[in-house]
Order: structure tokens, then C-alpha cells, then sequence
């Protein structure tokens, strides 16, 4: 635990921190618990209600507490020191590393800033109140993988960012702003290379993406285009004006994601295309779209039996729709490139630029077309507590 402590902690938060916006983010990944320990890297106070005054007791740096469901309520303890029962519980941390840990099962959580403990009928409910900066880098974690160049980190920020603004409300009702799982953003809390996630946070602080008629665009990205991007409409269904199919050279030509093969069983491909539309299929024919993706599949060449990239990309499990067929005895050899829709920002192809010495903002209006970078704070949250 100290070692892991010892990486992570790199006390860089509250500097960064002192105008941010705070949001609250439930945490539904560590599944239904009865307990769990508490350890903070800070000084922690624990209070009931939602302001200091109410402190009710004080952790210090590498103490922990017992938690646990009691009754209906949160209960408390220190070693065999009973702290408290109360139906809901503010840990707040205070200092350099505002970091605390969640062990339960085997397991240990790490976040930054607050946790909020409340219970339903049988569990504890958490919710982390995290400075929103806090919240992209624990967001980024699990979207930039190895890839850590600064500006290619900034890109992400950006585009985090931009989706954290449009996904607010959607659990408003529910007394929350944002879920951890990938129905919000996958949010992994506190990891190894937190602080350079932090760096990039800060480095676009509020920074966002607008298109040209002032709305934040959906900053929707996938691991390689394969060569070229996709236009938003011949993959999904609507046309959006900043995603249109861009070249992307040899920005993402050496990387895992760039080649792929697979091989199918002819009459496994023939029934599963014929299943679609319940007909016997005997042959098909594709067309492409101008970045060489397969736009649709025509069941027996007919127009009105048709499937698009997408689907097929789905149905078969390939990586991507940009793919060549040729048949050799009973098998179907499907020879792709890229991995993912297509649509938007190419992540192995933005960090290629990262690498080559673009800045972060080029890099962007290079995958989203006729696109703004601009600062905007969000003042919304103000006006509701959890
Ligand atoms: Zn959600
Ligand atoms: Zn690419």
C-alpha cells in the first residue's frame, strides 16, 4: 500500500484546483457493499451535513476508518472506538494530497477530494465529490492507455472535457451528476500517472470544444482510422457538420491497431447476413464510402436488403468496416485496417501528430472540422446539491 501510495501521490491537486468546479460522481463500479475501510493519504474530517461546522471527528494522514451499512444508517468505528451512526457521512479531505483509498473485497479504490457515504435499503451508497479537473484525469486513465505525450494528454483533457459538459443532467434526478461506468465515461479515480494527467487538465483549464454554431460537439473518438476518417452519416445515421472524413497519412500506420485479419466459415457469413432480413442469401456486394469503409452490404445485390458497415462490424466482430474480402475453398478472408467507428478523433493518429510536434489545438480542428477551443466554466452546478 505505501509503495502504491508512494507513486501515486505526487501533490500536485490543490494549487491547480482553487477555482474549479466541483461535481459528484457516483461509484457504482466497486459494486453492492456493506463495508469497507477508509484510508487517507490527508487529513480528514468527518463530518454530517454538508458543511465543516458539523465536523464530527478527524482522521490523519494514513489513518483509517471502518465503515459499514448498520441499520439503515452509516456506521463508524476506529479500531474498537465507536465514532458514529448518522444516515449520511461527508469525508473531507484537506492538505498537499487530497487522496483517499476504499479497501473492500481484496480490493482497493483510490480517489481524490471527497466521499459521501449514504445507504439504501440493504448497502452503502458512495459518491466521490471530485474537483471536475480531478474527474477528466481519472476519466483519461482509462482512455489514453500508454499513450502519455503531453499534448496528445491535452487532446484528451479537451475532449473529456467537452463530454463531461454535455452528459450533465443525465443522473440530476437521481441526485448525482455522473455514474463511473462507461454510460458517463469510465472513471478509474486516482491512477499511476495521475499527476500528468493533472498537468494537461490544467494546462487547458475549462477548455472545451465548440462547433461553428457555438454548440459543444460530441468529441466522439475510437483507437485508428486505418488511414483516413469516416463522415459521421455514412457510419450512423445523421451528417454533423465538424465530423467529416479526414486524411490521416502515416500519423497512426505503425501501431497494433493498424492491420487485422480474420477468417469466417462462407456459409456462417452467407446464413448470418440471409438472418437479417429472414431470406436465404446466395450472394452479396458492398459499397464503399469515400474513406474506403464498407458503407453497406447488398443481400443478393438488392437495394432493399441492405446492412451497413456498422452492423457487420458488429455481427462479425471485426475491428473495423474498412476491409477487403476474398474467398479461398469454404472461407471468407476479411483483411482490415483500423480499429473502431471511424467517426471523429483517431487516438493513434492524434498521438502520431503529438509525437511529430503538433500542439494539442491543431491536432483537435485537424479531426473536428471547423471547430472552436475556448474556456467555459460551468456555472450550472451552483444551483443544485447532490
Ligand atoms: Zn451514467
Ligand atoms: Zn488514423
Amino acid at each position: 500500500m505505501k509503495n502504491l501510495f508512494g507513486l501515486i501521490f505526487l501533490g500536485y491537486v490543490n494549487a491547480y484546483n482553487l477555482f474549479s468546479q466541483m461535481i459528484y460522481v457516483q461509484l457504482e463500479q466497486i459494486g453492492e457493499i456493506q463495508q469497507f475501510t477508509f484510508i487517507s493519504k490527508a487529513k480528514t474530517h468527518i463530518t454530517v451535513g454538508n458543511s465543516y461546522p458539523d465536523k464530527i471527528f478527524e482522521i490523519q494522514q494514513n489513518e483509517s476508518v471502518w465503515i459499514a451499512f448498520k441499520d439503515g444508517e452509516v456506521l463508524i468505528k476506529k479500531g474498537d472506538q465507536f465514532i458514529g451512526l448518522y444516515p449520511k457521512v461527508r469525508l473531507i479531505t484537506d492538505g498537499e494530497d487530497p487522496y483517499f483509498s476504499i479497501l473492500t473485497n481484496g480490493k482497493t479504490y483510490t480517489y481524490a477530494d471527497n466521499l459521501i457515504i449514504k445507504t439504501n435499503r440493504s448497502n452503502l451508497v458512495l459518491m466521490n465529490e471530485v474537483f471536475i479537473e480531478n474527474y477528466i484525469a481519472g476519466v483519461m486513465a482509462g482512455e489514453v492507455g500508454s499513450k502519455i505525450s503531453p499534448e496528445f494528454l491535452k487532446v484528451q483533457a479537451v475532449c473529456s472535457r467537452t463530454y463531461v459538459y454535455r452528459g450533465l443532467g443525465k443522473h440530476r434526478s437521481e441526485g448525482f451528476d455522473m455514474c463511473d461506468k462507461v454510460h458517463c465515461q469510465a472513471y478509474k479515480g486516482v491512477t499511476i500517472h495521475q499527476k500528468k494527467y493533472q498537468v494537461a487538465c490544467h494546462e487547458t483549464k475549462n477548455e472545451i470544444i465548440t462547433s461553428k454554431d457555438g454548440k459543444l460537439i460530441d468529441a466522439v473518438f475510437y483507437a485508428n482510422c486505418g488511414g483516413a476518417t469516416a463522415n459521421s452519416e455514412d457510419v450512423w445515421p445523421n451528417e454533423v457538420s465538424y465530423l467529416r472524413s479526414v486524411s490521416d497519412g502515416a500519423f497512426c500506420a505503425n501501431s497494433i491497431n493498424t492491420h487485422w485479419k480474420k477468417m469466417i466459415e462462407k456459409t456462417e457469413f452467407l446464413s448470418s447476413i440471409g438472418k437479417y432480413y429472414s431470406i436465404s442469401a446466395s450472394s452479396y456486394q458492398f459499397e464503399r464510402d469515400a474513406s474506403g469503409r464498407i458503407k453497406y452490404l447488398l443481400v443478393n445485390g438488392k437495394n432493399e436488403y441492405k446492412i451497413t458497415g456498422e452492423q457487420l462490424r458488429r455481427m462479425f466482430g471485426l475491428k473495423s468496416a474498412r476491409f477487403s474480402i476474398s474467398s479461398q475453398g469454404n472461407y471468407l478472408y476479411f483483411i482490415g485496417k483500423g480499429f473502431g467507428h471511424g467517426v471523429g478523433m483517431c487516438q493513434d493518429g492524434a498521438y502520431g501528430r503529438s509525437e511529430a510536434g503538433w500542439r494539442y489545438d491543431q491536432i483537435i480542428k485537424h479531426y473536428y472540422k471547423d471547430v472552436e477551443i475556448k474556456p467555459m466554466e460551468i456555472q450550472e452546478f451552483q444551483k443544485w446539491k447532490y
